[in-house]
């Protein structure tokens, strides 16, 4: 064989199941916490341009004054956005016992199982875990779990540009901090260069509320806007959008029994 047919003959890497594009070396995918009315809007944000988001909810709060309704949680899991836990009541669980974690953990997974949903990842509220809190979740069933922080931004000039595609660890998937209302796009659109320049992997972005001041944890629909336009033309550059279920291969387990 000559070295010609032998480079004609190199494997090709299979694109994932997810559909990944074979070039793709940058998966940024958009996280939502607390299951925030305003998350309706957000969504269609994503559709318009044809991304997919993941949304953490408090199976508790869904359907409170201000959180989304089980309907409306409904409406975004019917087209393809990823429906993940965030404990039943949006506790710190590394202040619970091993006992208080479970109930947070794997009631809420079993409330969000019985709705329908098959949820593979969970976000720990404040982004606070310890080892209990990762076995527990484990245990309950999740096959992955996403932090705060750990990833670069302002507070930590040091820390690497984006999580591994495989995560040292499942159940602490790094992040940059949570977005804020005093976040600049250009901020945003510089985690995603640094990403690409520094050779891809996987850069999931947090965000709370989405609206125009309203708090500290929110983003206003235009800063978003803005940043979705930009992101949305980075895939010709090999920078895709998916849900962090996608991005990690996370697979739905069943509940354990009882
Ligand atoms: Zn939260």
């Amino acid at each position: 064989m000559t070295l010609v047919a032998l480079a004609v003959a190199a494997p090709v890497v299979p694109a994932r199941a997810a559909g990944l594009p074979a070039k793709a070396t940058t998966i940024v995918s958009l996280t939502f916490d607390d299951g925030d009315a305003t998350h309706t809007a957000a969504a269609r944000a994503l559709e318009r341009r044809g991304m997919r988001g993941t949304f953490y909810v408090n199976t508790e709060s869904v359907g409170r004054e201000g959180k989304l309704t089980r309907r409306a949680l409904a409406a975004l899991a019917r087209v393809g956005h990823e429906i993940g836990g965030h404990t039943l009541t949006h506790v710190r669980l590394d202040e619970l016992t091993r006992d208080e974690q479970r109930t947070q953990i794997c009631d809420d997974r079993r409330t969000l199982v019985r709705w329908g949903y098959r949820p593979a990842t969970l976000a720990y509220p404040f982004g606070a875990v310890d080892a209990d809190a990762k076995a527990v979740v484990r245990e309950c069933g999740y096959d992955a779990a996403r932090t705060v922080g750990g990833l670069r931004h302002g507070g930590c000039p040091a820390c690497p540009a984006a999580e591994t595609p495989r995560p040292k660890d499942r159940y602490a998937v790094r992040t940059p901090s949570s977005v804020r209302e005093d976040t600049l796009v250009r901020q945003m659109k510089q985690q995603v260069l640094n990403t690409e320049k520094s050779g891809g992997g996987l850069l999931p972005l947090v965000f709370h509320r989405v609206c125009d001041d309203c708090g500290l944890y929110s983003v206003s629909p235009k800063v978003l806007n803005e940043f979705l336009d930009w992101l949305a033309a980075r895939e010709t550059r090999g920078t895709v959008v998916r849900p962090l279920r996608d991005a990690l291969n996370a697979r739905y387990r069943p509940l354990p029994a009882g």
